[in-house]
C-alpha cells in the first residue's frame, strides 16, 4: 500500500507514467483451449465418486488423469480453498502466482491451473464455470481469485484475532494429514497458495487492498476440472461462508461443498496425452 508520497514528482512524471502497458507473459503462445474437445468428452461423462466438504473443514480426493472434477455449491452460499498437487509427488504443486501471472487475477473456463517449477505445467484446465456470466463487477471484483493466499491462523493471531483452528491453512493441514498418515508438522509445508473458489473478490481502486465481497455462487453452481494428470486435491469449506462479512472465526454462516470425480465419455480423449515436463534444460547458465 502506497501512502503520502515524501517526494516531489520529477518535472517529467506525467511523461514517464504515460509509457505503454506490456503485457508481461501474453498468453497467445500457450496451446489454444480446445473446446470442443473438451464438451464432446463431457458429453455422457459419468460420476464416478463424490466427497461432501463439511463446513470449516477440509477433504481431500483424488482425480485420475483424463477424469473431469467439480465443486458444487450445495444448501447455500460458500467459498473453497483448492489445493492440488502430482498424486505421485507432492514436491510438483499448484503454482497461485504463475497461473495469476499468465491467466490474471481471476480464472474460468479455458484457463489452467499451473505447477511449480521446475515442471510448470498445466494440472488442470478448467472446462466449465457456471459463474462466468458474472465478469467484473462495479467495485472490480471477479470470481475464482488466484491472489489471496488462504485464511490462516498465524495471519489472524498477527491481527489480534487470537486463537483459532478452522482456518482454511490449518483444515488443509489435517485433511492431507489424516489423507497421507502423517503428522501435522509433516504435512504443513505441504500446504501452499490456494484458487479461491466462488470467492469474490478485487483490489480496492484507492489503496490496492485485497477485498473481499459476498460471493454471488448459489446452490446448482459449480466450477469443473479436466485433469491433466494423476491428481490429489484438498479442498477446504472457508469458516468465511460466503465471504460477505468475515473469516478466520465462527461467525459466518457456512456450508458444506460437494466434490464430483467424473469419468469422460469412452473414447473421447482418443490421441490426448498428458502434459510433458517442461522443457527447460534446468542448468541456470551452469556447466
Ligand atoms: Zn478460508
Amino acid at each position: 500500500m502506497k501512502r503520502n508520497p515524501r517526494h516531489a514528482p520529477p518535472a517529467d512524471a506525467a511523461r514517464r507514467r504515460a509509457a505503454p502497458v506490456v503485457i508481461c507473459y501474453p498468453d497467445d503462445a500457450l496451446p489454444p483451449f480446445d473446446a470442443a474437445f473438451f464438451d464432446a468428452a463431457r458429453a455422457g461423462m459419468a460420476k464416478i465418486a463424490e466427497i461432501t466438504v463439511p463446513p470449516r473443514d477440509a477433504r481431500v480426493f483424488e482425480v485420475p488423469a483424463g477424469h473431469f472434477f467439480r465443486i458444487v455449491s450445495v444448501e447455500g452460499p460458500q467459498v473453497g480453498d483448492l489445493n492440488l498437487w502430482n498424486a505421485h509427488d507432492l514436491s510438483e504443486r499448484f503454482y497461485s502466482g504463475k497461473t495469476r501471472a499468465l491467466h490474471g487475477t481471476h480464472v474460468s473456463t479455458g484457463d489452467r491451473l499451473w505447477s511449480s517449477f521446475p515442471h510448470l505445467r498445466p494440472l488442470a484446465t478448467i472446462t466449465c464455470d457456471t459463474l462466468d456470466w458474472y465478469g467484473w463487477d462495479a467495485d472490480g471484483a471477479g470470481v475464482h481469485d488466484v491472489i489471496g493466499t488462504r485464511c490462516d491462523p498465524y495471519t489472524n493471531s498477527l491481527l489480534g484475532g487470537g486463537e483459532y483452528h478452522y482456518c482454511c491453512h490449518s483444515n488443509l493441514i489435517r485433511a492431507l494429514a489424516e489423507a497421507k498418515d502423517m503428522p501435522p508438522e509433516a504435512a504443513e509445508p505441504h500446504i501452499h497458495d490456494v484458487l479461491n473458489v466462488f470467492m469474490c473478490t478485487g483490489f480496492t481502486r484507492d489503496t490496492h487492498q485485497y477485498f473481499m465481497k459476498a460471493s454471488p455462487v448459489r446452490p446448482g453452481d459449480f466450477i469443473e476440472f479436466f485433469a491433466e494428470i494423476d491428481l490429489l486435491g484438498a479442498l477446504s469449506a472457508c469458516p468465511g461462508g460466503d465471504c460477505g462479512d468475515s473469516h478466520s472465526s465462527d461467525a459466518a454462516s457456512c456450508h458444506p461443498l460437494l466434490v464430483e470425480i467424473h469419468r469422460p465419455r469412452p473414447g473421447a480423449l482418443a490421441g490426448w496425452r498428458p502434459p510433458a515436463a517442461n522443457t527447460y534444460s534446468g542448468s541456470h547458465g551452469m556447466t
